[in-house]
């Protein structure tokens, strides 16, 4: 994949994508706690391997992730109490992602697509994707932005398929059945497979309180039950959402030879 990621490319390299119209991937994650078994870059590396594997056959090329989110929230990613877990505050992640944007349009990057895979992120990520068209609206500018999570992308059927009929929802399957079927097959040397949990379903009430108390989130740190994760599990779910993000993609951005 190094053709494509933007880090290892030369500037003349690069240069040469963005002239050809190739749109610019950015991946956005988070440094959270997944639970004893997973690594604390996993919303990361998800948002990075993905937006890889939908990048190349679209022409697009990939910058690097955006490695820290949003505060993790309880139930949504065990919230901010967990040792290890390093967040920023919501103005900063949408400064930091209009100051890349600007630097796309500066560029003249005609389309990005912002691929997020930390729930929290997603309004703050949106504010920055605002800002930059008021900007560029200002100066008679304009860039195409695409801003997607990647779980959204999962074709209907597959939970069923996976969960056999008891999914508890994308915001409960932290750290869990998906995310720990999905590394398992992007990267099984990163799952410490003798400490997956099988915690039962966390239990919160329909509100959130302030400060950040943990109540309801399970020690582990994951939100619903993982043992039954597999590698086959994971491949589905990836390639089916690569594919649904690439064809739904395809249809969005406009066509370039692809690399
Ligand atoms: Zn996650
Ligand atoms: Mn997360």
């Amino acid at each position: 994949m190094i053709n494509i990621n933007c880090e290892m490319m030369s500037w003349p390299e690069y240069q040469q994508h963005i002239e050809q119209g190739a749109a610019v991937f950015l991946p956005v994650g988070a440094h959270e706690q997944h639970g004893p078994h997973l690594p604390m870059a996993t919303d990361a590396i998800f948002s990075q391997r993905i937006c890889e594997r939908v990048a190349l056959p679209l022409g697009g090329i990939v910058l690097p992730v955006q490695r820290y989110g949003y505060k993790s929230q309880a139930r949504s990613g065990g919230g901010q109490t967990f040792c290890g877990t390093v967040s920023l505050d919501g103005a900063t992640l949408t400064n930091t992602v209009l100051d890349i944007l600007r630097e796309l349009a500066r560029h003249g990057v005609k389309q990005c697509v912002i691929v997020n895979g930390h729930v929290e992120n997603q309004w703050f990520l949106i504010e920055a994707i605002e800002l930059v068209q008021r900007e560029l609206a200002a100066l008679n500018q304009s860039m195409k932005v695409i801003r997607a999570e990647y779980w959204d992308f999962t074709p209907e059927g597959v939970y069923e398929q996976i969960f056999a009929g008891d999914f508890p929802g994308v915001d409960l399957e932290h750290a869990a059945l998906i995310e720990t079927s999905m590394m398992l097959y992007l990267h099984p040397e990163l799952v410490r497979q003798g400490l997956i949990p099988n915690d039962p379903l966390a239990q919160f009430p329909p509100y959130d309180v302030y400060p950040q108390n943990g109540r309801g989130v399970p020690k582990s740190g994951v939100l619903a039950p993982a043992a039954d994760a597999s590698a086959e599990k994971g491949e589905l779910l990836v390639n089916s959402i690569c594919n649904s993000m690439i064809e739904g993609l395809r249809a969005d951005l406009d066509k370039k030879a692809s690399v």
